[in-house]
């Protein structure tokens, strides 16, 4: 496996695997692998025959007074688990090389970024959408894989890339929790030892949801009011948003008649966590 920081370097590597007709599998991480990200590279291993992880903390995605600066950055670390799930590239480029001079060109996903996390998070999706646009015209590949923890964001860059036509594959992955049921998350790093265990409180407000609807309850504000009640437990936990919407076009809904995402923000200290389900209405 190689570790390649230049844009042109890694064009070269792309393009002789191309020639070589190989299936490309890309997957865009910040680093601090962890395994929800493992499980991505994984899948790209076992669907395609030559597969990239880039690890590069986007500054463009990161509000002003965000964590940019203290995002955990474990290079080495990242670097033997891709070698060790079979990546053939780890693509970690510079700040200075993705963005030489000032940005005027940007690509926007409007109104599925307004709600849910975009609301909160100014500016975030412009981000996220920009350099990916950009990392799918460097990179090159058939496929990229991406979690649904990041439902939003997942949402988002498909639209994106139906709209441009960027000729890729969006595939979307499993969440990976921890046993108590937390989504992995590299900003799990920052929980105290009494905001870890107040944590999975956010995944069990979720099956909390699912359950409720399973016993045929459909009205989203007693939903919402029952899930509030219970993250209300934690008294370290500052809810955000806990939001139902369409999982497709990410619009809200009030009943359950197609797909549901339903997904949640909530602060634990200086950690900010996010995750969701997705219910499917019974036929
Ligand atoms: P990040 O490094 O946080 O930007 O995440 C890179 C990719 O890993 C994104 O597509 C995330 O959705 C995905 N990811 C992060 N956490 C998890 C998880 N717990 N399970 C599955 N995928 C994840």
């Amino acid at each position: 496996m190689k570790i390649i920081n230049q844009i042109d370097k890694l064009r070269s590597a792309v393009s002789s695997a191309r020639s070589d007709n190989k299936k490309i599998g890309f997957v865009p991480t910040m680093g601090a692998l962890h395994d929800g990200h493992r499980s991505l590279i994984e899948r790209a291993v076992t669907e395609c025959d030559f597969v990239i992880v880039s690890i590069f903390v986007n500054p463009t995605q990161f509000e002003q007074g965000s964590d940019y600066d203290s995002y955990p950055r474990t290079l080495d670390a990242d670097a033997k688990i891709c070698k060790t799930v079979g990546a053939d590239i780890v693509f970690a480029p510079n700040a200075s090389e993705m963005y030489p001079k000032e940005l005027l060109s940007w690509v926007q996903v409007e109104k599925m970024t307004e709600g849910l996390c975009g609301a909160f998070r100014k500016g975030h999706f412009k981000g996220v959408t920009t350099v990916c646009a950009k990392l799918f015209n460097i990179v090159q590949a058939d496929r990229a894989y991406f979690g649904k923890k990041d439902a939003q964001q997942l949402a988002v860059i498909k639209k994106m890339v139906s709209d441009l036509n960027f000729p890729l594959e969006i595939i979307g992955c499993e969440t990976v929790r921890e046993p108590d049921g937390l989504a992995m998350s590299s900003r799990n790093k920052y929980l105290t030892e009494q905001q870890r265990k107040q944590a999975p409180l956010v995944y069990a407000s979720l099956q909390l949801c699912e359950f409720l609807v399973s016993q045929g309850q459909s009205d989203v504000k007693f939903l919402k009011s029952e899930m509030e009640k219970l993250l209300g437990k934690g008294e370290l936990l500052k809810p955000e948003y806990i939001e139902f919407v369409d999982a497709a076009t990410l619009d809200p809904v009030d009943g359950f008649s197609n797909d549901v995402l339903v997904a949640i923000a909530c602060y634990l200290g200086k950690a900010r966590l996010i995750d969701n389900i997705t219910i499917t209405p019974k036929s």
